[in-house]
């Protein structure tokens, strides 16, 4: 008998996808094995662009403003095309939509990203790193997936004669993942004939005059695209033949590719003397519609869907998925929810995985074709692109993602009833839209910023949605100067804070937060009004070493010069207000009103375990 090292989850594949689930496992304490054929992060080139919703998910753990610092921000888009062999700039417009994120689209290096998070993963010791490791063997054991404590699965890698087990395996092993090829599963798809792209980082030297903007060019010598990244480097994208191609790939040499960017750039010039990375790779949509088997192995990011990069979607995507994957594993692995929520992670993912490979068809169709479309303006070569290019500002990033109804959100109804939940068994509760008429149930909760009530400072409400495994309940208290108002809300943090609450019997003993309930107020009082120590104990939570909990409690009121106010509008929340409970990822699960807590109750008894 070998050796046996255990471990609760192990991750194949430290690319973005990969280093996200360890991120999740990092934050929440799981004895975590994550292997990586590679000796270390990614050094240039590959995936470059990041979209709103994934600075959202880097800053919920803390180091998505040091990256939007570092990185570049696309903020314009120019469309360009040549006409009798004059290129012309046609459009400038802005390369995302107002008001959906505080972040937008902007440019860095995956090397830098996958740097970022392994440095936040090696500040906790549940996780341990193998480098260039690959895995050689793979069993699972049917008959142990019942067993919550079981360790089903059983592994053996290449640098070792010890067997591994765990409990759970998450493949984030890329295109050609090993794991997934293990389970039996396909990419199914195809590759568009020669749509053959080659990809060139480097520092341009031109007089090119929109070099510094995001650019997509097509002229009468091919098309190109233009993504200006940080620190002077710029990606180009420049479509080839299948010759070049073909040329390209003999001896991996740039100046194939420079040959055909200076002709599509004409008259303009380029030249380059710092070169970081080059590659070509053949246009393809492929999906793997089985995201995860017996509950027990999962795939996310490239080993379940891979396109082009056109939209730079791909290592949005992929982070996204283990993002949402990541603490479901916490919570079924510190004992706080049923493993029945690992079933929502394929019926979560799989559809926005199957809209990106759509949406990356119409892109490539509206990059890669030269047809005019005869309904339109005869000489517009960009009418097939343009509402790809809007879609892909507001739905395309992230912002737009809404998970259907499951275990772990509740369906939405117009009715003042929906939520009146009156037995806590009953496994539907419903939640009521028109009480917060612009926050989307399934979606991200949308920001806005607020003061805080104890050194009136402008926060951004999402910043306390921080990702710890923790669910977060918001409550819209309205004026609590009011004496009905403040009657409500005491009503309900005293149901809350009941010994007895189901919400006080999640909490784990070990004072981690995974699983556990931190209610938030923000009330439209003015807050000189409100005395912070007369507000319900629940929302001061009171720490021995470290005093009280400041940063619970929200005014939307106006600050001098600082904007705010505007809180209630934006969510569309009347002065009566309502609850919204987040989940550890910051998608809208249920939407009550104050007096609602019996189907707060109820949907959290569909999955929770309790003490
Ligand atoms: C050459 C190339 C160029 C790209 N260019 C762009 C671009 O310009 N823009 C864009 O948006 N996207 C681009 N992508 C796609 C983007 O990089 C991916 O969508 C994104 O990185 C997916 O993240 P992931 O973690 O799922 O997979 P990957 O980033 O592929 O990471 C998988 C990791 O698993 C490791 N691995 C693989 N097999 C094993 C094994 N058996 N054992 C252990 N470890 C293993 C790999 O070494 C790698 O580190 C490119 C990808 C490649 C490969």
């Amino acid at each position: 008998m070998t050796a046996t090292d255990y471990f609760d989850v192990v991750i194949v594949g430290a690319g973005p996808s990969g280093l996200m689930a360890t991120t999740w496992m990092a934050r929440t304490g799981i004895k975590t094995l994550l292997i990586e054929k590679k000796s270390g992060r990614t050094l240039a080139g590959h995936a470059d662009g990041l979209e709103s919703r994934t600075f959202e998910i880097l800053n919920s753990f803390g180091f998505g403003e040091s990256i939007w610092m570092e990185s570049n921000k696309t903020i314009d888009v120019c469309l360009w095309s040549s006409s009798g062999g004059y290129l012309r700039r046609d459009s400038v417009s802005p390369n995302h939509e107002p008001g959906l994120s505080r972040f937008q689209e902007a440019t860095l290096g995956q090397g830098r990203i996958e740097e970022h998070l392994l440095n936040f993963v090696k500040q906790h010791s549940s996780v341990k790193i193998k480098w260039e490791t690959v895995p050689i063997s793979l069993k699972i054991s049917d008959g142990k997936c019942d067993d919550p404590g079981s360790y089903p699965i059983e592994m053996r890698n290449d640098c070792s004669e010890r067997t591994i087990r765990a409990r759970y395996l998450v493949g984030c092993d890329g295109a050609h993942s090993w794991v997934r090829k293990r389970l039996g599963l396909f990419l199914e798809g195809d590759q568009t004939p020669n749509g053959h792209w080659g990809v060139l980082d480097c520092i341009p030297i031109t007089d090119f005059p929109d070099i510094r903007k995001r650019c997509i060019i097509k002229s009468d010598a091919g098309n190109l695209m233009i993504i200006p990244r940080e620190k002077k480097l710029v990606r180009f994208y420049i479509q080839v033949s299948p010759l070049v191609a073909a040329r390209f790939k003999v001896d991996y040499h740039s100046s194939t590719l420079i040959a055909v960017l200076r002709d599509i750039l004409q008259p303009y010039t380029f030249n380059t003397l710092h070169i970081e990375w080059s590659t070509i790779y053949t246009i393809g949509q492929r999906l793997c519609s089985t995201f995860s088997v017996m509950n027990r192995i999962f795939l996310a990011g490239d080993a379940v869907h891979t396109h082009s990069p056109k939209a730079g979607q791909g290592m949005n995507v992929s982070m996204q998925d283990s993002y949402n994957l990541g603490w479901k594993l916490s919570s079924v692995l510190r004992g706080v929810a049923t493993s029945e929520i690992l079933h929502t992670y394929q019926t979560e993912r799989l559809p926005v995985a199957e809209r990106l490979i759509a949406f990356d068809r119409r892109m490539c169709f509206g990059i890669c074709s030269t047809e005019k479309d005869p309904s339109e303006n005869a000489n517009d070569r960009f009418s097939n692109l343009r509402p790809t290019l809007s879609e892909e500002n507001s739905c395309a990033a992230g912002i737009g993602v809404v998970y259907g109804p499951s275990i772990l959100m509740t369906s939405s109804s117009d009715c003042d009833s929906a939520a009146n939940v009156e037995d806590t068994q009953s496994p539907f509760p419903q939640s009521k839209h028109h009480l917060a008429t612009c926050i989307t149930v399934g979606g991200r909760m949308p920001s806005q910023r607020v003061l805080c009530q104890s050194d009136s400072r402008p926060w951004h409400l999402q910043d306390r949605l921080v990702s710890t495994g923790q669910w977060h309940l918001i409550i819209f208290g309205g004026d609590i100067t009011d004496g009905i108002q403040k009657t409500r809300l005491n009503q309900l943090t005293n149901s809350l804070s009941h010994p007895e609450s189901l919400i006080n019997s999640i909490n784990l003993s070990d004072g981690s937060p995974v699983g556990s309930l931190a209610a938030y107020l923000v009330h439209t009082a003015p807050r000189e009004k409100v005395e912070f120590m007369e507000l319900p104990a629940i929302l001061r939570p009171f720490d021995k070493e470290i005093g009280y909990d400041y940063s619970r409690v929200f005014a939307d009121n106006a600050s001098s010069g600082e904007g705010c106010g505007e809180a209630y509008q934006g969510y569309g929340v009347s002065s009566r207000g309502c609850m919204v409970l987040v989940r550890p990822d910051q998608h809208v699960a249920f939407i009550g009103a104050l007096e609602d807590t019996n189907a707060l109750y109820a949907f959290f008894t569909r999955f929770a375990v309790t003490k």
